[in-house]
């Protein structure tokens, strides 16, 4: 069990890796959490970090996000994995402001391959995190996210600007699979 005060790793020191993957997973965890809502389990779309005996964790982490004291407690019910972040609230990767009402988003339902390759990217728009993070893990391995108009935008514009910046095929051809997903969603809206 891990406890983190979101604070501490926040700062420009965290650049290398591991120490700086892990930061990106403990904020991608908070801003699951924090477009959610509170006290209940959120089945997140987020790979478990663990690789036992050199093999990723199949297991998705889930987030129970507690309002008083503010905590954000995760785990892989594959693993066991767990942490508890606090002091999360003013930091950047506090993405609850300005949601859209969930009458104003549409469902979009993303292949689980897909769903990991908008993870890899460096988005920087909170209302693309927003969408993205919005991401909760089905039953049969898709992942279902929600966004608004606005989201949309922003993230089909981000998604463009990681194709052109793509380092391999294999990457560019997922990022625009899904960009095409989006695009067909925002036709259909
Ligand atoms: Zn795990």
């Amino acid at each position: 069990m891990f406890y983190i005060q979101a604070d501490h790793f926040a700062g420009p020191g965290l650049r290398t890796s591991p120490a700086h993957r892990f930061a990106v997973y403990l904020s991608q965890i908070v801003g699951a959490a924090s477009v959610g809502p509170s006290g209940v389990r959120l089945e997140t779309g987020i790979p478990c970090r663990r690789r036992p005996a050199h093999k990723p964790c199949p297991g998705f982490v889930d987030t129970v996000r507690v309002d008083v004291p503010a905590t954000i407690e995760w785990i892989c019910p594959v693993c066991a994995d767990s942490g508890v972040v606090s002091n999360w609230k003013h930091g950047d990767w506090n993405l609850a402001e300005a949601m859209p009402d969930p009458g104003e988003t549409t469902t979009i339902l993303v292949p689980g391959p897909i769903y990991r390759a908008l993870l890899s990217c460096l988005f920087v728009e909170v209302t693309t995190l927003q969408a993205v993070l919005s991401g909760r893990r089905t039953a049969d391995g898709m992942v279902r996210m929600r966004a608004s108009d606005d989201q949309l935008i922003s993230l089909t514009g981000e998604l463009s600007l990681q194709i052109l910046h793509a380092r391999s095929t294999g990457r560019r051809r997922q990022l625009a699979e899904a960009l095409q997903l989006m695009e067909q969603v925002q036709s259909l809206g």
